[in-house]
């Protein structure tokens, strides 16, 4: 068991919340193959994990008995492993939101107590519940309770979250703040963590080391022969949008993002300012974006509208220059880029529409 701050947690919150620093340090006495090996049906277990996440988009629960909870706290480490084996961008990326909607299911049943401090455990963010604020609070706990405010989030930390979050409900001038800090309820402040929970546990995986050797483990072999049978394979990628040809940056956005990439903002803003520039409309551009890899499409429809100026103070903006993408590290340059100045002008070939402004 380990104490966190003042709640204990314990064997189920381990089996529920596995990425828990305490199941790590369970297993640092062993090595991978004791796991493989295990009496304990624990690569049997992370196997129909994994086919189960993939199929259904939800991770399911194994927490019946006290042998199920430890066999599902291990096999969510090595499930990680198997699916990082599997090399596929597509099958990490729908496994990681699969893990992420199951944890979000649990935390929407959670007891509040245990939530404040499973977040400062994964993600570092202070948070408190309402009905212990001692400060100078000019809310009063019947408007809480009303309200259903059970947490309040510091006020910086709400607005580095929120800003990407597309409806009015997340505005300031929306909430109920004071003293420094906003008050949430349960599920508002799962849906401000949602997007952090995936990439949690999506960078746990991509920061995974696999040795080689362990690849050749005929139990892992076999494993990963059964998954890649019934893995679902990758929708046909919507590359043709228009009569020109993709500038090698643009087409290398396009490509991550549809294989489940983490993209940077560069990439992302680049690819959305050409393809508006080229004739696609807002609906086609966020169509590209694969839900079922966790973009989310308010999110992503709130960005492409802020970008083509159906948002915020109406500004359109440009196709960055070649020069910005190679300072922005996003410039991909062949010989047929030549010595253009701007993506748009690639090969000659894009059929740029005009902006009718
Ligand atoms: S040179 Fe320009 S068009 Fe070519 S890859 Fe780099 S940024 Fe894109």
């Amino acid at each position: 068991m380990i104490t966190i701050l003042n709640y204990i947690i314990g064997e189920d919150d381990e089996s529920k919340y596995p990425f828990l620093p305490e199941v790590g340090k369970q297993m640092s006495g062993y090595n991978i193959q004791d796991f493989l090996n295990s009496d304990l049906p624990i690569l049997e277990n992370a196997k129909d994990r994994i086919i189960y996440g993939l199929k259904n988009g939800t991770s399911p629960e194994f927490n019946e008995t006290i042998e199920m909870k430890t066999i599902a706290k291990f096999s969510f480490p090595i499930s990680m492993l198997i699916i990082k084996s599997t090399n596929q961008n597509y099958l990490i990326s729908r496994f990681a939101l699969a893990e992420s909607r199951r944890v979000e299911e649990l935390l929407h049943k959670e007891n509040p107590d245990v939530i404040p401090q499973i977040f400062k455990t994964i993600l570092n963010i202070q948070l408190s519940q309402s009905k212990d604020v001692t400060d100078k609070s000019n809310i009063n706990s019947d408007f809480l309770t009303k309200n259903r405010f059970k947490y309040r989030i510091n006020l910086s930390d709400y607005l580095s979250r929120s800003i990407s979050l597309p409806k009015n409900q997340w505005r300031l001038v929306n909430r109920s703040v004071s003293g420094g800090y906003v008050f949430l309820t349960q599920d508002e402040l799962i849906a401000l963590l949602r997007e952090e929970i995936y990439q949690m546990i999506r960078s746990k995986i991509d920061d995974l080391k696999i040795p080689p050797e362990l690849l050749e483990e005929a139990a892992l072999k076999s494993t990963l022969e059964q998954i890649l049978k019934v893995a679902p394979r990758p929708p046909k990628a919507k590359i043709r949008v228009f009569s020109g040809e993709y500038p090698p940056c643009v087409a290398k956005a396009i490509e991550m993002i549809q294989k489940g990439d983490q993209v940077p903002h560069s990439g992302k803003f680049l690819m959305t300012t050409f393809l508006l520039r080229a004739g696609k409309t807002v609906d086609e551009i966020i169509d590209m974006y694969p839900t079922s890899l966790g973009f989310n499409q308010n999110i992503t429809r709130y960005q492409v509208e802020h970008i083509a100026g159906l948002k915020g103070g109406g500004t359109k903006y440009e196709v960055p220059s070649c020069s910005t993408m190679k300072m922005k590290d996003f410039c991909y340059k062949t010989d047929a880029c030549g010595t253009i100045k701007n993506p748009l002008q690639f090969n000659g070939k894009t059929q740029v529409k005009k902006h009718g402004r």
